[in-house]
Formats: C-alpha cells, structure tokens, sequence
C-alpha cells in the first residue's frame, strides 16, 4: 500500500483478502486461539513466533485496523488500544517511568494534561508546560538530564492552537528524546506527523477517525525513525534485557521499525489491558473508509460557521486556523495545506450566561461531551470536560470561560448557520 494516495489507502489498507476470503475484514470475535503442541504456543510466548494466543494482547480484526492507520501515518509499527486516553498513556509510559521527565505543550486535551499532571505525578513522572509557540530557547530550557519524551498536538483540543511539530521534534532530537504527537483532530488525512518529525503518533479514534460516534478507541503509531540504541543509557526499557520476556532486547531483536510497538503491546497492554475490541475495531474500520471523503466536507463546514461567526456582533473572537485572522493562520498553512478540521471555538460577549443562554438556543448543535462525528455538537469546556481545571491552568490551556467549542459536522452549511444564527438572536 505503500505508493498509494491516503484516499485509496482509507478504503483498502490494512487488509488484503486471498481467494475466496471475506471482502470486509472479519470479525474475529475470539478471545483464544488453538494450537497443536505446547511448544507452539510457548514461542508465542517467548516472542520467537508471530502468531495470536490471547485477544488482550493481539487479535486479527484489530490488527487488520491497526496496520491501516500505520499506512495511513506512514510509519513502520502501529496498534490498537480501548480509548484516546489509553493510548497517550501507553505511548507516554513506554518512554517516561517513575524519576523521569516530560516535556508538553499546555494546550492539549484536559484527560491527557489530567493524565501527566496529577495520574502520572502520583507515578513519579514529572512534567513541564509549556505554550505551543514558546520559544526555540524556552523550549531547551526546560530539558533535564531525565527528560525521556516530548508531547504534544497537532491541532489542540479545544484550543485550537496548531504545534510548530518541526520546531517540537527538533528540539526533542537535540535532546537525544522523540516526539510524540495526538493527531486526533488533523488526522493524517489532512497531516502526517512523521514527515515533519514526529517519531510516534498517537490518536483518539473516538473522533474523526470513527466519525459516526459509535466506538471509544484509540491507535499508536511507530515512525520507526528513532534510534532507541543510540540513547541506550535513556531507555534502557527498550535497550537492556526484559526479565518478563526471558532477556529480550527489544531494540535489538525488534530493531527501531518495531521495538516501540512490540514493547508496548508484550508489556503495557499485558499488565493493563486496554484492549480495543475486534467489534469497535470493526466499526472503526467503518468509519476509516470514508475519512477522506468526510474530512473535507468537515473542512468545509467548519470553515464557513468560523467566517459567519467572525462577522457576528455578539461574539468576542473566533479560534479557527482557517481564518486569514487566526494567529496560527500561518503555521496551519504550512502544517495543513488541505484543512484542519471541524471545530472552532469562539468567545461570546457576556462571559458564562450568554453561553447558557446560546447554548440552549441551539436546535441542530446538541450540547455533547463529544467532537468531530457526523451530527455537529457544541460544548463549553470550561464547565464541562475542563471542569477540574482552576482558572489559571484554563488560562495557561487556552481555554477561557466564555469559551464555545462547536463541532461542524457533516449537515449542510447553511442549516448550521441558520442554527447559530437563530440562536445568537435568541440570546438578546
Ligand atoms: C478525545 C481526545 C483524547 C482522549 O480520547 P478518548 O478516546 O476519549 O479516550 C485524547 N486526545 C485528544 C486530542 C482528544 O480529542
């Protein structure tokens, strides 16, 4: 699949029947599988076979989806994981273990800055914020000797911030750590991390991916690019012997394409099971076939609500890249040539009741903690999933009270316009 557009690779990637097999992927609905000796499945446990034994840790149907977003991310190694949250978390705890450091952007989704912030603290991992468009010399300074991974989105979620993934992978290289990058909302439709450096991906496939709202999911993706030997002393998870797998090196026997992947699949999802279901993998595989075709019109739509909304009397400001007003108008253009995607925020004058009284107005947008599927949904994320979050860290996450997250789906443009429209009269 390899020389092929992201369009073609959407509908058929990942997997490619043989005679006579099933046109779909199948539903491998399966928690074990059969073999003929002991010494067969014993190989599978000391990973000296590829092969399935147990669905927590592999099962076909997933696999078939994981190797399609792998193809569509461009990178080498890829897997499934339950949630969004699952997969930063196995992605993060892979690299950064208790007494070790990590560098973030402020501005990402409230669960993962959650995760590092109070879960993974309680762990012994220490991290650092800092704005997206910090400076090349605030973003060495905040390196320490222990730093073992740099995070951040390429969209924000709900800021709508856009990373300068070049200048995050640069200084995460310089200081001998990857880069990891939450794509949710960019997809790799609209951009691929890996070609601007990033050397894993990670995704909420709850979103845009599956489209439809009907599974919670998650993916990473391995560019395979990072070379774990050369940083030995770093990472020693992945450069010195496993007791748990008989001695295996993973950056030895599984080389840079796979060690990530193969690790975090034989160690994380063994001890915590954030196993993706061969169904929710299927629906997801649903929604993966026509990604590129929604995409554009989520594009589309998000584009013109962003434009209606600028010109509105009643609103303060408007967060889209795809505005020529945007700060990160520039960045965007370079990141995201094609499009961004189909939520924008906005601030309403009158702080926390014009939000009340705007949201209930609406008639199409249903209030929702949710985001890019096909029914547009709008939220507050102050009072909602930002809701732990003190007043400075919302500040320092871009994300104010007054704050509107609408997300566009794939409805007819002037119907969601007509909505807002009616709804900010409402409002008065
Ligand atoms: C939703 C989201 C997550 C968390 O994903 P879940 O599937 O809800 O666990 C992580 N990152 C981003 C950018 C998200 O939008």
């Amino acid at each position: 699949m390899k020389n092929y557009r992201q369009e073609t690779i959407c509908v058929q990637g990942g997997y490619t029947p043989g005679n006579g097999e099933p046109r779909q992927i199948p539903i491998v609905q399966s928690t074990t599988f059969k073999y003929a000796t002991s010494e067969d499945m014993g190989k599978l446990f000391d990973l000296e076979a590829n092969g399935y034994f147990y669905s927590r840790l592999q099962n076909p149907t997933c696999d078939y989806v994981a190797a399609k977003i792998t193809q569509l991310e461009g990178g080498t190694a890829g897997m499934l994981t339950s949630s969004g949250q699952a997969a930063n978390f196995f992605a993060l705890f892979n690299l950064a273990n208790c007494g070790d450091h990590i560098v973030s952007s402020s501005t990402i989704y409230g669960g993962t800055f959650n995760l590092m912030d109070v879960t993974m603290r309680k762990m012994g991992v220490e991290v650092t914020f800092l704005p997206p468009d910090c400076s090349a010399e605030e973003l060495n300074a905040a390196f320490r000797p222990n730093t073992k991974v740099v995070f951040g989105e390429t969209i924000a979620n709900p800021a709508l911030t856009v990373l300068d993934i070049e200048k995050w992978a640069k200084a995460a290289h310089d200081h001998g750590v990857p880069l990891i990058i939450d794509n949710t909302f960019a997809t790799p439709v609209n951009c691929q991390p890996i070609k601007w450096g990033a050397d894993i991906v990670t995704h909420s496939t709850t979103k845009y991916m599956d489209g439809h709202g009907v599974q919670v999911g998650g993916a990473i993706v391995d560019s395979g690019n990072f070379d774990w030997m050369a940083h030995a002393e770093k990472f020693p998870g992945l450069c010195t012997p496993d007791d748990s797998y008989h001695g295996i090196t993973y950056a030895e026997k599984f080389g840079k394409e796979g060690a990530f992947i193969t690790k975090c699949t034989a160690q994380l999802m063994r001890d915590f099971g954030s196993t993706a279901s061969p169904q929710s993998a299927f629906y997801l595989n649903l929604g993966l076939e026509s990604l590129h075709v929604r995409m554009a019109r989520h594009c589309e739509n998000g584009q013109a609500v962003a434009e209606f909304l600028e010109k509105q009397p009643q609103v303060e400001c408007v967060h889209y890249c795809g505005l020529e007003s945007d700060p990160y108008h520039a960045v965007a253009q370079k990141y995201l040539p094609g499009g961004s995607c189909g939520v924008v925020s906005f601030e309403l004058k009158g702080g926390r009741p014009a939000v009340e009284a705007f949201m209930k107005a609406l008639k199409l947008a249903a209030i929702e903690t949710h985001v890019a599927d096909a029914r547009t949904c709008c939220l507050n994320p102050a009072t909602s999933t930002h809701r732990q979050m003190s007043e400075e860290q919302l500040k320092a996450a871009g994300v104010p009270v007054g704050l509107v997250r609408i997300s566009c789906g794939l409805e007819h443009k002037d119907d969601l316009i007509a909505d807002i429209k009616q709804a900010l009269e409402a409002m008065n």
